[in-house]
């Protein structure tokens, strides 16, 4: 959550920033802002809404310098207005910030600086950081220190609670910037004579290839020749430059309208690069050498525990469904949220996944740390190569979807399953999976990329189904075993991007509550493409239609549904292990199509942001 970007070198700073902002959009689209630093002059213009907002001011008075900090918001602290909008800027003039984060002992900073004469302008936690910052340079730091802008941010950092990632400039250091971070990601990008600072690789929109990732507890002072890296506690740190692969970070629209709808196509490649070369040569199993543990040590753990937020935490629910299916080991799924505060015992024998599209989720990172604290070992499946959680694991697998720019999940979720189908059968087979059944989910994950094709060719009917439900406000999905969690996901899609009210049951439960929401306003979406229970969730369906709820049928057998759906889409007939992936597409199409007709900013939904970076 949150964008950040800074420069430091010999070019003008503002197309660099304004560029980085707009790539990062997807991650805050509050407010926007940019400071500048030029010959003694800071030059602050921030505004609410989106960057083009910002572009626009920008150009109206516009301001040559070589360096500069930039920010797109997601308020955590404060609404949404101009003034709220960062970079804040202390007191007394000197030290402009942008910070992602949120500093929890804001308050008694505040009154300690008020005491001492500083003023607020905001109501943010920010403004708090950059304050105490220039006391700390004015009061507690000497005049000949070393590096007395380094050492005033590190004396800052001793007592600042929370979390940050922030990259701060002052008049009286005009050559240098100071970035920082802890729980919230930042990353440096190395160039020639200059460097940039993003809290995201996006944000230097190609302008960088090498890349330092800054770890929790460091500060780095960056100057337009030099970056030194040390810990809070004053450590010298070793400086590791990493290089990008720009091809797995192109995030152009291509072609498409929107980011989703591109990454909804995208899935067939994106379930392509998740399964590439993960396959053993005689197409029974699974072959996951990132997971770093041998097949002995594998086959001592007696449970798995899945980890995740929102989208990820689905993934997680159908995880269950297979693992427990084909490897027959119990699997527990935990809010990373919950989970990293509510000290859950844990069996020894149990091996922690966490799955993360940014690999910067807060609380899942938490929920990682807490798990190796306490010894257990670690593993994790995230999109995004070097990010924090990946680093932090013990092992695990990157999805390589690619990157995912939309907010509302899409690509991200079905590779994440098929990675997870890819646990499982590797386990499954080293427990009682037998070869031929190892085979027939091989053979099926490898149809995976043409079957989810066939549904998107649907895309057309489906988007005519959905313009009948766009005034609709309420729905219900459901559907039952490993498509529970698809019911789920696909009630989240609904609400994320088109801000309708949706829940996901399973269809059997309809009874126990939710069957009162069923009315002739409150249409149901039924899952139905398990051949041993469709019979069953025929019958719940004609439940719902004796109460007057109008009824769309996702189904592989339609012919089940006669009479009973006002509309159908029919599915493909696939493995029973892939059918909760091939059955995520229509109804991300669904979801979409209805947004859209709404006149939803699909990309950019209400209150949400990419990377849930703040708790
Ligand atoms: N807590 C800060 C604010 O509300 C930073 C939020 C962010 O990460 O965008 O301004």
């Amino acid at each position: 959550m949150c964008g950040i970007t800074g420069y430091i070198g010999c070019r003008d700073a503002t197309p660099i920033l304004i560029e980085g902002l707009l790539k990062l959009e997807y991650r805050g689209y509050d407010s926007a802002g940019l400071a500048l630093l030029d010959n003694g002059t800071l030059d602050v213009k921030k505004k609410k809404g989106r960057v083009s907002v910002l572009a626009e001011e920008v150009d109206k008075h516009p301001f040559r310098a070589t360096m500069g900090i930039s920010h797109t918001r997601w308020a955590t602290h404060g609404g949404v207005t101009d003034a709220n909008a960062h970079p804040h800027v202390s007191s007394d003039g000197n030290f402009a910030i942008v910070h992602n984060g949120i500093i929890e002992n804001y308050e008694n900073i505040k009154k300690f600086l008020l005491d001492k004469g500083y003023s607020f302008s905001s109501q943010t936690d920010t403004e708090t950081l950059v304050n105490l910052i220039a006391y700390h340079y004015e009061h507690r730091t000497p005049p000949d220190s070393e590096n007395r802008f380094l050492e005033a941010v590190r004396k800052t950092l001793r007592h600042i609670e929370g979390t940050y990632g922030f990259a701060v400039i002052s008049k009286l250091c005009p050559d240098e910037m100071i970035a920082a971070r802890k729980g919230s990601p930042l990353i440096i990008g190395v160039g020639k004579n200059e460097y940039l600072v993003s809290s995201d690789i996006l944000g230097f929109a190609g302008r960088a290839s090498n890349v330092i990732y800054l770890e929790d507890g460091q500060i780095a002072s960056i100057t337009r020749d030099n970056c030194d890296i040390v810990t809070v506690s004053n450590a010298p740190v070793d400086v590791r430059v990493n290089e990008i692969d720009w091809e797995l970070e192109n995030a152009e629209l291509g072609g498409f309208d929107t980011y989703m709808e591109k990454e909804i196509f995208e899935q067939p490649k994106a379930l392509e690069n998740a399964i590439r070369g993960r396959i053993s040569d005689d197409m029974s199993t699974a072959k996951l050498s990132g997971l770093n543990i041998t097949p002995n040590e594998l086959r001592q753990f007696d449970r798995i525990l899945f980890c995740a937020c929102g989208t990820a935490w689905h993934a997680c629910l159908a995880a269950e469904y297979l693992i427990e299916k084909y490897a027959r080991i119990p699997v527990d799924v935990e809010y990373a949220s919950e989970f990293r505060y509510r000290n859950a015992p844990l069996d020894k024998n149990t091996l922690v996944f966490v799955i993360s599209q940014s690999g910067e989720t807060i609380d899942t990172l938490e929920a990682l740390r807490e798990s190796k604290r306490k010894g257990f070992r670690t593993l994790a499946i995230t999109n995004s190569v070097g990010s924090t959680i990946s680093r932090e694991s013990d092992g695990g697998l990157y999805q390589y979807a690619g990157k995912e720019i939309g907010v509302a999940s899409t690509k991200a979720f079905t590779s994440q399953i098929a990675i997870c189908l890819l646990v499982a059968l590797y386990i499954g087979r080293m427990r009682d999976l037998s070869f031929a059944a190892g085979r027939e989910i091989v053979s099926a994950i490898n149809s995976l990329p043409r079957a989810v094709e066939s549904v998107l060719a649907k895309a057309s009917g489906i988007e005519k189904i959905a313009q009948k439900y766009t005034s609709y406000e309420d729905f219900l999905f459901l559907g039952r075993l490993a498509e529970f969690p698809i019911a789920l996901e696909g009630a989240l899609k609904l609400k994320e991007i088109s801000y309708i009210h949706a829940e996901g049951y399973p269809a059997a439960e309809m009874k126990h509550g939710p069957i009162a929401l069923v009315c002739p306003e409150c249409p149901s979406v039924i899952l139905a493409n398990s051949d041993d229970i469709s019979l069953k969730i025929v019958s719940n369906a004609q439940e719902i239609k004796a109460r007057k709820g109008p009824i769309i049928a996702v189904t592989d057998r339609p012919e089940l549904f006669d009479g009973i759906a006002d509309d159908v889409i029919a599915m493909p007939r696939v493995h029973e292990s892939i059918r909760g992936i091939v059955a995520t597409v229509p109804l991300q199409l669904l979801a979409y199509y209805i947004a859209r007709s709404r006149g939803c900013d699909v990309d950019k939904p209400r209150n949400l942001a990419k990377a849930v970076t703040v708790e």
